[in-house]
């Protein structure tokens, strides 16, 4: 049997594009992996989705979500997308327990942001420590933080918590940024800005529920300091979860999805990409429901022009 539209991933993107899909009758099967609700669910409280004024927990939202796209008709199957065929149509989509046909494909497979990898910043993760300055900057209103990283998105979010915090230390492991020049003057010339160069975190300190300090690595001296602070922000990159696509549709060099300008549109007749994964810049859980409504309007108006012809 060949789908009209198959939707890959079960975050704020695939969900949204399922309601719009599913009241347009198109009877999307959405494919949402082991993990439903993406990364939405690592985050504690979602404070700027608009029509939740007190607030909605991240992994809330998402099941609202799924709720909604759940009442027009989606059908739901939780599996792993491996690996696609998009060199003709139908297009295919193969999982672990499984193989699909179908005209069209909404890729909304997200993002992940990368993580240090030590024990204790998974321990105080949503409790101290994150990755999203625009999600969680506003619970450190006065308090003293720590910015991780040296790149355009270090020197942002650091830029963006001084308007909470008290002191936003950066740390950094080279004795460099590799930040964009305009991001690093701007950085430098914040007077609630610091940086700690050579240095690494070797783990996060904490009372159990909160976090209280860093301990940090000069890569230079070998000495071990701990640096006294409530919250750390990880902004060391982010990866694209598009491994499955390479070599079926175009990625760009950091491997996110080449999408048509003001489009969803990838560069496969059929296929469209919405959220996270077509979005290196914005990142954010609304910026990624809108996309998955463009991407399914967008895929329903080309299987109405396919009818046609
Ligand atoms: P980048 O890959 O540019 O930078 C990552 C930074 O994190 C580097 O300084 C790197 O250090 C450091 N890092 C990596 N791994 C570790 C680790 N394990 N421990 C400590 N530090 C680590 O990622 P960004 O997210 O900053 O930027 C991604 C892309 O998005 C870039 O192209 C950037 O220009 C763009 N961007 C643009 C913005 C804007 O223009 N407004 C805002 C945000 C991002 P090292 O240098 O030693 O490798």
């Amino acid at each position: 049997m060949t789908e009209s539209m198959i939707i890959i991933g079960g975050g704020p993107a695939g969900y949204t594009a399922a309601i719009y899909a599913a009241r347009s009758d198109l009877k999307p099967l959405l494919i949402e992996g082991k993990m439903p609700g993406g990364q939405l669910t690592t985050t504690s409280e979602v404070e700027n989705f608009p029509g939740f004024p007190k607030g909605v927990q991240g992994g809330e939202l998402t099941s609202m979500m799924r709720a909604q796209a759940d009442r027009f008709g989606t059908r739901f199957v939780s599996d792993e997308v491996i690996s696609v065929d998009f060199s003709s149509q139908p297009l295919i989509v193969r999982t672990a327990d499984g193989s699909y046909e179908s005209q069209t494909v909404i890729i909304a497979t997200g993002a992940s942001a990368t993580r240090l990898g030590i024990p204790s910043e998974q321990e105080y993760y949503g409790r101290g420590v994150s990755a999203c300055a625009t999600c969680d900057g506003f619970f450190f209103k006065g308090k003293k933080i720590a910015v991780v990283g040296g790149g355009d998105s270090a020197m942002e979010e650091a830029t963006f918590l001084t308007r909470f915090a008290e002191s936003v230390t950066v740390i950094v492991r080279k004795d460099e940024l590799r930040a964009s020049k305009i991001m690093q003057e701007r950085a430098k010339a914040n007077p609630k800005i610091s940086f700690v160069w050579n240095s690494e975190v070797r783990e996060v300190l904490g009372d159990g529920t909160r976090v209280t300090a860093i301990r940090l690595f000069n890569n230079k001296t070998n000495d071990i300091a701990d640096l006294p602070i409530e919250g750390v922000f990880v902004a060391i990159g982010h990866k694209p979860s598009a491994d499955a696509f390479k070599g079926q549709i175009e990625l760009d060099e950091k491997g996110y999805i080449v999408t048509r300008p003001h489009s969803t549109q990838t560069n496969v007749e059929g296929v469209f990409a919405a959220g996270d994964v077509a979005d290196p810049h914005y990142r954010q859980a609304i910026t990624a429901a809108g996309s998955g409504c463009t991407a399914a309007i967008e895929a329903e108006r080309f299987l109405s022009a396919r009818e046609e012809n």
